[in-house]
């Protein structure tokens, strides 16, 4: 069972591939919901239920490219 059921993470395809984002990521999210993989960002899937909805992502990305949606409710958007 890998589907997460209460939180999804979207990354614009315009910057999933950018190294240095991914490696950010990787390195600002305390749960370990990405991953710096060969390709750019990648979604550790099993983690994403973990996400405590710090933000730190959004900080560290571009305004827009990372999306946390809330699917518990009514898909909301973190920091909409
Ligand atoms: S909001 Fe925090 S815990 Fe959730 S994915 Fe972003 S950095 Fe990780």
């Amino acid at each position: 069972m890998t589907a997460a059921l209460f939180i999804g993470v979207e990354v614009d395809p315009a910057v999933a591939s950018d190294a240095e984002l991914a490696k950010k990521l990787e390195e600002v999210c305390p749960v370990d919901i990405f991953k710096a993989g060969p390709d750019g960002v990648e979604i550790v899937e099993d983690n994403l239920d973990e996400c405590v909805l710090c933000e730190l992502c959004l900080n560290a990305s571009p305004p827009g490219t990372v999306k946390v949606i809330k699917r518990y409710d009514n898909d909301a958007q973190l920091g909409a």
